[in-house]
């Protein structure tokens, strides 16, 4: 048995995969707001499924944050109360075994490349774009993590191809770094772009139905989100050529976003073609502890 475990803001989720990769158990609770709560929390819901399924199995787990290598200790998480802390090794020392953790859109990735939208790729590049914007990248089926355990992080590079005039004023990141592609390309980028350019506060959900029935400023606001993409995109390609970008959170549910953007991307790679297929995620929601499951395998 596998089980993966995906750690949120608000709510942790495990989910236990047989042998074959069926999801044969799952189970969510809040996500507590202090470090002793949450590991006994985490090894609560390990060995509550053990109990159910009467089987032992490996642990994964996705986070919203990294290990340093150096250290050994969790940093970047949005829920800052495992900043700091050797989680693996804790996790490890109550569940008496080995516990394997990776950031959560490694997991996203991992999971479409193994069996996925990117499972005939050699390399994919997978990213979320949700309230904000994950990225992982895999090659060969294993996550590329990378001696800061950074790799990935392109929504917090500055987004190419910036102009005032037509993307807006510079924003501020929370990481501390100004116009981040994040602060762009994600549900929350568009609803703040929207309110800038027309003055009226709008759900992103909002934003894309408004575009479906053809009114002039959703569609306006979604063809410059198309535009931003498809720059940020190019990067991505311009420096590792993936052979899959697999998109997953709420924006991959946009269906027409899978044909508008291969249309931008030749205006900014550096080639006349542009073969690098841009595909929605297999698994949706559940791709991120699907990955962290695969991670004792990867
Ligand atoms: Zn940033």
């Amino acid at each position: 048995m596998r089980f993966g475990l995906d750690i949120g803001g608000t709510k942790i989720e495990i989910v236990a995969f047989d042998p074959e990769g069926e999801r044969v158990y799952s189970k969510r609770i809040s996500t507590p707001d202090n470090y002793p709560a949450f590991v006994t929390a985490v090894c609560g819901l390990v060995n509550g499924a053990e109990d159910t399924l009467h089987c032992q199995g490996s642990v994964g787990i996705g986070i919203p944050g990294t290990i340093c290598t150096q250290t050994g200790l969790v940093k970047n998480a949005n829920c800052t109360f495992i900043n700091g802390h050797n989680l693996k090794n804790d996790l490890q020392r109550r569940l008496e075994r080995d516990v394997f953790i990776a950031n959560d859109a490694n997991c996203f990735a991992l999971s479409e490349a193994v069996d996925g939208a990117g499972k005939d790729g050699q390399v994919v590049f997978g990213v979320i774009l949700g309230t904000g914007c994950g990225g992982g990248l895999v090659v060969n089926k294993q996550v590329l993590a990378g001696p800061n355990g950074i790799a990935g992080e392109w929504g917090h590079n500055p987004l190419p191809g910036y102009r005032e005039s037509a993307d807006g004023q510079e924003q501020q990141c929370y990481c501390g770094k100004r116009n981040c592609i994040e602060r762009y390309i994600s549900g929350s980028g568009l609803e703040m772009q929207y309110l800038q350019r027309f003055g009226e506060a709008l759900k992103a959900a909002d934003i894309i139905a408004g575009m479906q029935t053809g009114e002039m400023s959703c569609r306006l606001a979604y063809y410059q989100l198309v535009d931003q993409i498809a720059r940020s995109f190019a990067t991505i390609i311009n420096m590792v050529d993936p052979d899959v970008i697999v998109i997953g959170g709420g924006l991959s549910n946009v269906a027409s976003l899978f044909d508008d953007i291969p249309k931008q991307l030749t205006r900014f790679v550096m080639s006349n073609e542009c073969r690098t297929k841009i595909l929605p995620a297999q698994y949706g929601d559940s791709s991120g502890v699907r990955g962290a499951a695969w991670l004792p395998l990867s």
